[in-house]
């Protein structure tokens, strides 16, 4: 058995955006101090957490700070520099691990450890040079291309259709390494969250049904409507396999597709609590947060229990823009929350984030009901009074 670390520790998280923010609440309420490195002194994370060092992901005094103050760390942002991972695992319990997160910042590096694992994914080309750019074979296109490294919310995407456009696109993002996938024909996109304990026992949530706009998750409902149970556990399975394969120790989100043809095809692979898991906040009986301050302690991990049908509505900076009308300009306005708090079953849940930013995440806001129908028609309601589009 792994030393189990008990609350009145301080547990230690790289990144202060709203998923360090969740960690920092959930580990707070099971009675542990916290401390964020950040080095924006108003991240959503650092604003909340009892301490913040605010200093870069490299910065030697900071993270010799971090490791001074904490027990245990962990990240909430896969893009921390691998490097700053491998210091802190030297000296304190990390997780995830440096090597785990270092195979989700690359997507050819996750696409071959897909692979290792007997788990599908869209046929593509690695593109790191003019030379792999000429050979790229036909069936490839049309396509999308994607940088293989530091990309989010479809930051870092082109779509081609031809190879002019691959060339073209392959030019704009600068010659860099990259990643062409087939553009594959969704019925639509799934979501699982596992945790895996430092003793290698496993759980894991409901499989959420997921529905992005320009790349970005909009809106999540769990559980899935249109999942089949096969197809939920192939994918509750392949997760598994994944995390187990890497020894991982901590939460892992993977994305998958579900084809026209009905078969499963996994996307990518987020080494941390995951947007579309913010709904276990409020419908399951443990949330995504909860198992990774578990997890990083090293407490005993139980099944979670999904209580309530949930939607969960992604609440992006364009809220807060009233939409032009004849002749004048977009203007700053705050939604209206009180029509929103009236309506039942709503869990709203807002950053703290001082600018609003069109396609900036500021929040989030989860319904919950007796059934899966009710929940969806107060989210509707939701999406009405807020401007968002119906799903
Ligand atoms: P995030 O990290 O925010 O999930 P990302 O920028 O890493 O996003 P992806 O998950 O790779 O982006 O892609 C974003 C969305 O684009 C997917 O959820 C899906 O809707 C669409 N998409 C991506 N790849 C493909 C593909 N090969 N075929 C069809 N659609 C795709
Ligand atoms: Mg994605």
């Amino acid at each position: 058995m792994t030393a189990f670390i008990a609350p009145g520790a301080t547990l230690g998280v790289m990144g202060g955006g709203q998923l360090g923010r969740m960690f920092v609440h959930a580990a707070q309420q099971m009675g542990y101090f916290t401390v964020v490195l950040d080095a924006d002194p108003a991240s959503p994370a650092g604003l909340v957490a009892h301490h913040h060092i605010k200093a870069d992901y490299l910065d030697e005094q900071g993270l010799a700070q971090l490791m001074q103050r904490s027990a245990a760390i962990t990240t909430e942002f896969e893009n921390v520099p691998a490097a700053a991972l491998m210091t802190l695992g030297a000296h304190r319990p990390m997780s995830p691990g440096a090597e785990a997160v270092a195979v989700c910042q690359d997507r050819a590096d996750e696409k071959r450890h897909f692979a290792r694992c007997d788990v599908a994914c869209a046929p593509h080309a690695v593109i790191d040079n003019a030379a792999q750019l000429e050979a790229v074979p036909g069936h490839l296109l049309p396509g999308i291309l994607k940088t293989t490294r530091l990309g989010y919310d479809g930051k870092g995407q082109v779509r081609v259709a031809t190879r002019a456009d691959l060339a073209a696109a392959w030019a704009a993002l600068g010659g860099v390494s990259t990643v062409l996938e087939q553009q594959l024909q969704l019925a639509f996109e799934v979501s699982v969250i596992v945790a895996r304990s430092a003793d290698g026992q496993l759980v894991h949530f409901p499989l959420q049904q997921n529905l992005h706009r320009d790349g970005i998750l909009a809106v999540t409902q769990v559980p899935a409507p249109d999942l089949t149970l096969a197809l939920q556990q192939r994918a509750i399975d392949a997760a598994e396999r994944v995390a187990e394969s890497l020894g991982y120790v901590g939460v892992l989100c993977v994305e998958f597709f579900v084809l026209q043809d009905g078969s499963l095809v996994a996307n990518e692979m987020a080494p941390r609590p995951h947007n579309s898991g913010h709904y276990t906040v409020d419908a399951c009986d443990l949330s995504q947060f909860d198992l990774q301050v578990r997890t990083m302690t090293g407490a005993p991990l139980v099944a979670p229990r999904l209580h309530s049908p949930a939607v969960m509505l992604n609440l992006l900076g364009d809220l807060w823009f009233a939409p032009a009308s004849s002749g004048q300009s977009t203007s700053a306005r705050e939604p209206d929350w009180a029509r929103v708090l009236a309506l039942p079953g709503v869990h709203l849940h807002l950053y703290g984030k001082a600018t609003p930013r069109r396609a900036r995440k500021m929040g989030h806001l989860t319904v919950t009901a007796a059934s899966a129908a009710e929940a969806r028609s107060v989210a509707l309601q939701v999406a009405t009074v807020l401007g968002l589009s119906a799903f």
